[in-house]
């Protein structure tokens, strides 16, 4: 290896571990949304412990030394509260709840920009497979293409071994497991004694189920039940109930001129697992809208300088805040002056002093559904990716910043090969569920910071921020090869499907160059024979 290779070689390897780090504080978010959410049981506080536990272990291993102080003093704090006989003091989950919150922002930084696309993160926890033995194999053989790592039981007692000794993020079990509705039985009994059932995709040879079975089957905690399945709708419910990574925790901008008010909100919101940002001046607004861009507002009536009606009309003359929420927070109890504030652009309502729950509550709410709003704008509908128009706002964001930071970045264009035959051969709603597969395998094996587009009906459009041209070409060309293998189904059996890639690099040029040029370099992998990956480059 060359000194450069080898340099190369530590450097992506530093980077593909600190997205683990980065894994591992969303999944002690999660946990800690989960305690505040349980109340403090005592299975959900170990569970919080071996999640900072983990966050430790891998944060020495990889030199992250901010996450390992975060995670070493909140070690400290849950030694305290364990050793002491009462539940934990009030002092003690604020100082938890800031050290998240201070841990919450690493993970969200976009500085994980720069690492290089990883590979997919495999699933924590395995899925068991209690099917029918003569698919159970390949079926969990085309799983583990999209990262599922499922495990095939052979019997029922094997099952509830397998539960007993790890627990699985999921099951997908026939109801006549072994024998007729012995499958169902076996799951009532596992769940019996859980305090949260395990979640369940029930499958059945039958055409039909009855009613009753399905009955049994939710009671049992099904929560999708397939009659002959094909093995691709299995690994769609399997990808969404195992999701690959807790949803991105809320941003939430407090504004409110009272430090015990802000404080009192910080707290209430941080214990529900969300990010907080605090001004106590309400003149910083613009500023702290920017610069922490925040999903929503929590902002008090009345302040000194201005009024929160009138900070809001202010937010809301920008068109790019028109959608941002916002929640006034005020001991005003007059209806009349609560609906005016209203009109000014707040979106709700809540009188001080607040409850807690009240708070996280609508604030949840609220952020859900700014959540889907966006999502409906920009998203297309039949994979959920970028749509056309906003993957090329975002290749246009994506140059500013690669310019500024003087960073690299690819554009690809990605295309499925001689897609109109798989409609012709299969039938349209065939050649959908390509589409969506897909679009999957490349959710699953790009970036968080990467933008994936569908870019028109089998073409897909990535931006790949702060990526070389060399790496982007054997990254494609991995995820390629991958893809080629995946086998999909069809009434009159399983197919396989290829797609070629052109790559165009960024070199100063306007966002309509490089889509050109990808466009040209795509059209090269064709000519060269599809099932084939192309860099850009200029002949001149
Ligand atoms: P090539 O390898 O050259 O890309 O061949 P191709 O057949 O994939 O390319 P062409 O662009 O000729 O055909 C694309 C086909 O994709 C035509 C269109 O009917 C089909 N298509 C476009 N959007 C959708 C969609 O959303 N669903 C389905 N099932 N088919 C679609
Ligand atoms: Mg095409
Ligand atoms: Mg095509």
């Amino acid at each position: 290896m060359s000194h450069t290779e080898q340099e190369s070689a530590h450097e992506a390897l530093r980077r593909h571990f600190a997205s683990r780090v980065a894994n591992q504080v969303r999944n002690l978010l999660d946990r800690w949304r989960l305690l505040n959410e349980l109340k403090w049981d005592a299975a959900s506080f170990d569970e919080f412990e071996r999640a900072n536990e983990k966050l430790l272990r891998q944060a020495a291993r990889f030199e992250a030394d901010m996450q390992l102080r975060k995670a070493m003093k909140i070690e400290e704090i849950i030694k305290q509260i364990r050793a002491a006989s009462e539940p934990a003091s009030s002092k003690q989950i604020t100082e938890l709840a800031m050290l998240i919150n201070a841990l919450g922002e690493t993970a969200q930084r976009r500085d994980d920009a720069s690492r290089p696309a990883e590979k997919t993160i495999p699933l924590r926890k395995p899925v068991y497979l209690a099917i029918d033995p003569d698919i159970a194999e390949k079926t969990s053989e085309q799983m583990r293409y999209f990262s599922i790592d499922a495990v095939v039981v052979e019997s029922p007692e094997a099952l509830l071994h397998a539960c007993s000794t790890r627990l699985p993020s999921c099951l997908v079990v026939d109801v006549d497991f072994s024998n007729q509705n012995a499958g169902l039985d076996l799951i009532e009994q596992l769940q019996k004694n859980r305090h949260e059932p395990l979640p369940v995709i029930f499958v059945s040879a039958q055409q039909k189920t009855d009613i009753t079975t399905r009955l049994r089957a939710s009671r049992a905690g099904g929560v999708r039940f397939f009659p002959n399945p094909n093995i691709s709708q299995l690994i769609r419910s399997v990808d969404k109930i195992t999701h690959h990574l807790p949803d991105d925790p809320f941003k939430v901008l407090v504004v409110d001129d009272s430090r015990s008010q802000s404080l009192y909100a910080e707290r209430a919101l941080n214990a529900a697992g969300m990010i907080t940002h605090v001004i106590n001046d309400p003149l910083d607004v613009l500023d702290a809208i920017q610069r922490f861009n925040p999903e929503m507002i929590v902002m008090d009536m009345y302040m000194p300088g201005c009024t929160g009606m009138e900070l809001a009309a202010v937010i809301r003359q920008q068109p790019e805040y028109i959608n941002l929420p916002i929640i006034y927070l005020s001991g005003e109890e007059d209806r009349k002056k609560q609906l005016a504030a209203m009109s000014q652009g707040g979106d709700d309502f809540l009188t001080k002093p607040v409850d807690p729950h009240h708070l996280v509550a609508t604030v949840q709410n609220r952020g859900q559904r700014a959540r889907a709003l966006k999502n409906l704008i920009v998203r297309d509908s039949l994979t959920g990716l970028f749509n056309h128009t906003h993957t090329l706002e975002r290749l246009h964001q994506a140059q500013a910043i690669a310019r500024e930071l003087k960073q690299p970045l690819v554009f690809c264009m990605v295309d499925i090969d001689i897609f109109k035959k798989i409609n012709d051969n299969y039938g349209h709603p065939v050649g959908d569920k390509v589409i969506g597969a897909l679009s999957l395998f490349l959710k699953q094996r790009l970036r968080k910071t990467d933008v994936i587009g569908r870019y028109g009906g089998e073409e897909f459009a990535l931006v790949l921020p702060n990526t070389r041209e060399e790496d982007a070409l054997h990254l494609l060309n991995t995820i390629r090869e991958g893809f080629g293998k995946l086998e999909h189904s069809a009434d009159t059996g399983g197919f396989n499907v290829t797609f070629s890639c052109g790559i165009a690099g960024f070199n100063g040029s306007n966002d309509e160059k490089m889509v050109e040029q990808a466009d040209q370099a795509l059209y090269h992998a064709k000519k060269n024979g599809r099932n084939n990956v192309q860099l850009f480059v200029d002949q001149e």
